[in-house]
């Protein structure tokens, strides 16, 4: 009379069942996907997307790819619960907010590469002009290295404003 008359091990009922209180099929939709050691799997889904969604969801859903929609689902769901305001999609715009600030930086690295190059060119250039007079020779030899400095410490702090600043406060 026991509707349990199947010898089914301990027919312990997958995390969904258990939660819903029912009785868990042989071929209930949420066994696979929701092990009963992993309630908070469940748990999290049904909050947010409700159990007979979730249920509708997957039996449109053909059996190969049942596993990654419940795995985004999963993720999706504690993305909401953690952050009930913006969900996953403040995960997605915070890691947006980083590539364009790296796609920045890069290019001002970039930029910065070019700049040297070209300076280590015109530096380059002259080192091989012909020994000038005497008085010009050494009004040069004081300007070259007050420029380089002053170009090391442009992109010196170039980098610590924009790298410090932007990396630490993500
Ligand atoms: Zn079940």
């Amino acid at each position: 009379m026991e509707d349990g008359g199947r010898k089914q091990g301990a027919m312990s009922p997958c995390a969904a069942c258990k939660l819903l209180r029912r009785r868990c099929a042989q071929d209930c939709v949420f066994a696979p996907y929701f092990p009963a050691n992993e309630p908070q799997k469940f748990a999290s889904v049904h909050k947010v997307f409700g159990a007979s969604n979730v249920n509708k969801m997957l039996q449109e859903l053909p059996e190969h790819q049942r596993s990654d929609a419940v795995s985004s689902m999963v993720y999706e769901a504690n993305a909401r619960v953690r952050d009930p305001v913006y969900g996953c999609v403040g995960a997605i715009s915070s890691l947006q907010q980083q590539v364009d600030v790296l796609q920045t930086q890069l290019a001002l690295a970039q930029a910065e590469v070019v700049h040297m190059k070209m300076h280590q060119a015109t530096t380059s250039s002259d080192q091989q002009q012909p020994p000038l007079p005497v008085a010009s020779n050494s009004s040069s030899e004081n300007l070259s290295p007050s420029s380089s400095r002053l170009i090391s410490s442009q992109s010196k702090s170039l980098f610590d404003m924009d790298m410090g600043e932007s990396l630490w406060s993500c």
